[in-house]
């Protein structure tokens, strides 16, 4: 694959630093891993521009300079052992695995999950492992988790999510109704509870239950 042009890629770099992606580990990954093969057809063209483009299934890929602030947000370090909810393109799953040394997406849509596991074995990302579930319970199997990251919007944390996070371990999601602007909240799991940080403004599609009809 070969990737955009060096100077696509500098304006889009630069496009992150401007918005406040300014961690020098999220901008190296977000380097790395090239957007433009998560994004097919039509939109491809406009993968290093800074929105979101729909994907299979109705769904959206982020916006880079969110997926970047979620990124910083979530304070990656290697030997953590991350949980997405949200697997969609699988871009922001891609960027985790450079940072993470294992990463679990879980995605209601199997047609998203067949595809990104394609696109992770095309780009050797071997340390992620996409499921085909209802993410809102997390993955029971492999909890607890050191970070986890929801890139869809729950009314309130899912509390299996939180219970599936290890105590001084962190999570981002995007809390609010679906249909107005909702708040990217990061939660700190302490010996005792719970502590809560707002973020900033976002705008997610909706945490849905069940599976996704599309087989
Ligand atoms: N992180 C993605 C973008 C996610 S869009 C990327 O980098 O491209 C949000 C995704 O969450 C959609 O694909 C949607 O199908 C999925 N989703 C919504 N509710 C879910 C649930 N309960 N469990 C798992 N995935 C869910």
């Amino acid at each position: 694959m070969s990737g955009p042009a060096a100077e696509t890629k500098m304006q889009f770099l630069y496009a992150l630093r401007s918005k406040g992606v300014t961690d020098a580990r999220v901008l190296g990954a977000m380097e790395e891993i090239d957007r433009g093969a998560f994004v097919r057809g039509l939109f491809s063209e406009r993968a290093y521009e800074d929105m979101p483009l729909p994907i299979a299934c109705g769904q959206t890929i982020s916006q880079p300079s969110v997926v970047g602030i979620m990124t910083k947000a979530l304070q990656v370090t290697p030997r953590d052992k991350v949980l997405e909810v949200g697997t969609g393109s699988g871009y922001q799953a891609a960027i985790l695995s450079r940072l993470a040394r294992r990463v679990y997406t879980v995605e209601r849509h199997a047609r998203l999950v067949r595809e990104a596991r394609e696109l992770f074995d095309r780009l050797g990302l071997v340390n992620i492992t996409a499921v085909i579930a209802d993410g809102s319970h997390g993955l029971a199997e492999q909890a607890p988790f050191d970070r986890i990251i929801v890139t869809a919007a729950a009314e309130d944390p899912p509390g299996p999510l939180l219970a599936q996070l290890k105590i001084g371990g962190i999570m981002v999601v995007p809390v609010g109704q679906s249909d107005t602007v909702q708040t990217l909240i990061r939660v700190r799991r302490t010996a005792t509870g719970f502590d809560y940080e707002e973020i900033r403004p976002v705008r997610f599609v909706p945490l849905l239950e069940g599976l996704g009809k599309d087989g």
